[in-house]
Formats: structure tokens, C-alpha cells, sequence
């Protein structure tokens, strides 16, 4: 691995960024492939135009699933990338600390223009596969990434391909929908949706509406239908570490959480639930996750990717601490795949981690050794009752020490005391006043610190 690689990464989201950013730091030479005109990613919001209506389950055409009322659920001073502060200045719109979606945009888009990033990136430039380069000579391992820029005119161009040392995926997780099984539904005449294709609530108007899921979008979600529908109600599973108290007050007399998933739908629009109780509905609102995907992995001809890295259950593995296959590592590297996290700050750890290991200035343990840690991970999930589709989740108590770990490995410190706890008592806040969490909160003796230290990263 030469000290200097020329690195493909796929998306130029938030992680991608990111990557790019600590990729060049360390001297490599980064190639940023994104699909979009632009940077952001997922916090580029689409109109409803975007999806398409005949595939309402679907991801449609549409990449980013925010929708119009979106406020971060991170306060500011969590969300920002370590040495470069998410803080309301001049140029904010919004300085509130849960600001809208817009506020994370301009944010990432300063990002990508302070550090110089918007010169590295193909904008509208899908990359198609990644294969193994069999003729680099000298035996050094090259990665051929194909891919097809969109022409001035609007039409697809032709298939282009490149070689790379290394190429780090980084096309997001939140477009392809997983939606909740239920028997017959079928026969059941409502409508269905999912969360990925919500912008507004206006289609809901005087409808009884049912939402599955309580993570953060169902939750928004709901709330925000409720202010127009008839009824709306929101099944969910109750089970730890994911357990509501479905007493809590909604804020809407027209707004019900059942502790409970649906068994069954009926052909005269019941939805049965567990318990036996039942609603008539006219909608189904599926808030219930994402898919990992990555369709450029699966075409080399030797199959040599697709059998290094597979998706089950959405584990996707085996990857060494979430970022390196260890049959591939590290040469192959995915930046972005835990989820309950600080997303932009674990891209950033990661990001310094693929960097270092690239330039041969950090090292991985061998190949076995990383092998070994994802089984002993992967049995301890089993040992505890832990479905394998929770496998990238760092919200069950293991996100700290997971943080510190890889800031360990870039020869950082551990991550300072008030982000860890913003963390927490954000999280409490928002389980205890789901209404007005972001708008009352109790971590204001934290802001002193988090300032102090981004006052020496102000530029
Ligand atoms: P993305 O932002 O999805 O970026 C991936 C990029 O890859 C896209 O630009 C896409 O076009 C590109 N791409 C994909 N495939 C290809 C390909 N084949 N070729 C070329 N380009 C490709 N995080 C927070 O910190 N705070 C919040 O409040 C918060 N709220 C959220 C609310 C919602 C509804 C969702 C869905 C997520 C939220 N998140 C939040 C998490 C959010 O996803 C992350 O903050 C972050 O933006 C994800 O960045 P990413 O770069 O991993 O992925």
C-alpha cells in the first residue's frame, strides 16, 4: 500500500465529506463520486415531487427522507464535526439549537467549501460497481470503481470506469425502506406509505391514520399528521431498549400510542393488533426503517465482493468495527453505518481512522485477529438476545465507549465529558417531554465547556 493512495469515495453526504476532508489531510488523493447536482445528502430535502407516487413503499426517485417540518433531533452543539462547530452564526438562518433542516445544509455546505472539498467531488456520478483491477502489475491491489456521469443535456452518459487503492463507501442508509409484515394486507383497502416518502401532513386531512414505529420520525411524524388527520394512531413494538410509556401525554387529544404491533389486516379496513383490539384505518404510515444497500458491490465478475460482504437481516459484515471487511480491509472501508449515534462526529472518527491506516500510519491487527473480534461481537449479540438487525445500533449503551475506541486508534483523546453528556440528556429529554424537547431542555450548564472548546477551533 503505497503511504499516498488515491482514494474513490462514494457520496459526498455528510460521511462522504468527511471522508474526504481526512483523506486528504493525511496526504491521499481523494475522488468524490456523487449522484446528486450537489453536496449534503440526505439533508438535501426533496419535494413530494421527487418520489414517485405509483411506489409509495418505495424509494421512488427520491434519495434524501426528510420531510418539510424536520428539526435536528442532536442540539447543534453535538452535531458538528469536531473541529469545525455546528454554532449559530451570521450566516444562520436559524440559530435555534434543534435548528430546521435547511441550518444543516448551509452548515455542510460551508463544511465542503472551508476545507476546499467541492473541487475533489463528480457531482451527478453514479457509481455503478466496484471490482478488483486484475492488470495494475507490480501485484499492488487496485480497485476499478465504473460509473456514469449525467451529460450537460440531461442524459445518462456513458459507462466510464477508473482505478483506485482504495475506495471507502459512503452512500448513506436512509433511502431504502423496510417495511413492517402484516398478514393480509393484501385484501385491506387502505393506502399505504412509507416514512421515506413523508414530506407533508395536507393528504392526511380528516383520515384515520395509522403509524407503525416510534423512532424519531415516527414520533415527528405522528405529531405532525395529528394536527390534521381524524385520528391517528401509532403501534409500536415494546421492547427493550425501545420501551415507551405509552401514558405519556401526546400533546394531541386526537394522538394514541399502542404498546402493541399489528397482526392483521382485514378486508373491511380493520387493523388487528396483538392484543385483539382493532382500528379501522384508512392509511398505513410504515416509520419503520431503512434498508442497507449497496447494488455497485454485487457486480464483479468473480464474485469477489459480493462473497466478502454481505447483507443479512441488515448486518452488514463481516466488518471490523463497523468499518473494514477484514478480507478486503483496507482497501475497502464504510464510513457511516451505526445508527442511535453523533452521526457526524463518529464519520469524522472514522473517517481520521480508514486516513491513517491508508498512509500505513496506524496499523489493524491481521486479518485472523479482526476476524476473531467480529465473531466474539457477533456471539455476544446472540449471547444477549440481540436480533442481528441491530448489529450497527450504538444507541443500546455501547456508543461512548465505541467513539472513544476509534479516537483511541487516531491518536485522540477520549471524547470530551459534555458532549457524552448533551448525549444523554438529550435523550432523556426527549423520552420525558417528546413534545418540547427541542424547545426546553436542562444541559444548559454544558454550553460554557462545549463553547470553551470550540473557541479554539474558531477560524
Ligand atoms: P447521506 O446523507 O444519505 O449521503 C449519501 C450520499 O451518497 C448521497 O448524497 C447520495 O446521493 C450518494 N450516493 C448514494 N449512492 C451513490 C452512488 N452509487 N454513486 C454516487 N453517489 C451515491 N443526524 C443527525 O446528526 N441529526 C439529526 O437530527 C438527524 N435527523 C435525521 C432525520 C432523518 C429523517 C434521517 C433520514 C436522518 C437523520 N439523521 C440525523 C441522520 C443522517 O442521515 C446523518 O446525519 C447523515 O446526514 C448521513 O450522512 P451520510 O453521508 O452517511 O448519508
Amino acid at each position: 500500500m503505497p503511504s499516498r493512495s488515491r482514494v474513490a469515495v462514494i457520496g459526498a453526504g455528510a460521511a462522504g465529506l468527511a471522508a474526504a476532508r481526512e483523506l486528504r489531510r493525511e496526504g491521499h488523493a481523494p475522488v468524490v463520486f456523487e449522484r446528486a447536482a450537489a453536496v449534503g445528502g440526505t439533508w438535501r430535502y426533496e419535494d413530494s415531487n421527487a418520489a414517485d407516487p405509483a411506489d409509495p413503499l418505495g424509494a421512488g426517485g427520491a434519495h434524501s427522507s426528510l420531510y418539510a417540518s424536520l428539526r435536528t433531533n442532536l442540539p447543534r452543539e453535538s452535531m458538528g464535526f469536531l473541529d469545525f462547530p455546528f454554532v449559530a452564526d451570521r450566516s444562520s438562518a436559524d440559530p435555534r439549537r434543534f435548528p430546521g433542516h435547511p441550518e444543516v445544509l448551509r452548515y455542510l455546505e460551508e463544511f465542503a467549501r472551508r476545507f476546499d472539498l467541492l473541487g475533489l467531488v463528480r457531482f451527478e456520478t453514479e457509481v455503478v460497481s466496484v471490482r478488483r483491477s486484475r492488470d495494475d502489475g507490480a501485484g499492488a491491489a487496485g480497485w476499478r470503481v465504473s460509473y456514469r456521469s449525467r451529460r450537460p443535456d440531461g442524459a445518462e452518459g456513458e459507462l466510464e470506469e477508473d482505478v483506485f487503492d482504495a475506495v471507502v463507501v459512503c452512500n448513506g442508509h436512509f433511502t431504502e425502506p423496510r417495511v413492517a409484515a402484516i398478514a393480509g394486507i393484501h385484501c385491506w383497502p387502505g393506502k399505504q406509505m412509507h416514512s421515506h416518502n413523508y414530506r407533508v401532513p395536507d393528504r392526511f386531512r380528516g383520515q384515520v391514520v395509522m403509524v407503525i414505529g416510534y423512532q424519531p420520525s415516527g414520533m415527528d411524524i405522528s405529531r405532525d399528521i395529528a394536527g390534521v388527520a381524524k385520528e391517528v394512531h401509532v403501534a409500536m413494538k415494546s421492547e427493550p431498549p425501545y420501551q415507551i410509556d405509552t401514558t405519556t401525554a401526546t400533546g394531541h387529544a386526537n394522538l394514541w400510542l399502542h404498546s402493541c404491533t399489528i397482526e392483521r389486516a382485514e378486508e373491511d379496513g380493520s387493523l388487528v393488533f396483538q392484543d385483539g383490539s382493532r382500528i379501522k384505518a384508512d392509511v398505513i404510515l410504515h416509520c419503520t426503517g431503512y434498508k442497507y444497500s449497496f447494488p455497485f458491490l454485487g457486480g464483479d465478475d468473480d464474485g469477489e465482493l459480493a462473497g466478502a460482504i454481505f447483507v443479512d437481516d441488515n448486518r452488514v459484515g463481516p466488518l471490523y468495527k463497523h468499518v473494514f471487511p477484514p478480507i478486503l480491509a483496507p482497501h475497502i472501508s464504510f464510513i457511516g453505518l451505526p445508527f442511535r449515534t453523533i452521526p457526524f462526529l463518529v464519520f469524522q472518527l472514522q473517517s481520521k481512522w480508514v486516513a491513517g491506516v491508508l498512509s500505513g500510519r496506524l496499523e489493524l491487527p491481521s486479518q485472523e485477529a479482526m476476524m476473531r473480534d467480529v465473531d466474539a461481537f457477533y456471539s455476544d449479540m446472540e449471547a444477549r438476545g440481540c436480533p442481528k438487525r441491530r448489529t450497527h445500533d450504538l444507541g443500546q449503551g455501547n456508543l461512548f465507549e465505541y467513539e472513544d475506541w476509534v479516537a483511541e486508534q487516531c491518536g485522540l483523546g477520549r471524547m470530551e465529558g459534555w458532549r457524552k453528556g448533551m448525549f444523554v440528556a438529550t435523550c432523556k429529554n426527549l423520552a420525558d417531554r417528546p413534545n418540547s424537547y427541542r424547545d426546553e431542555w436542562d444541559d444548559d450548564h454544558l454550553l460554557p465547556q462545549a463553547h470553551q472548546d470550540f473557541s479554539k477551533h474558531s477560524c
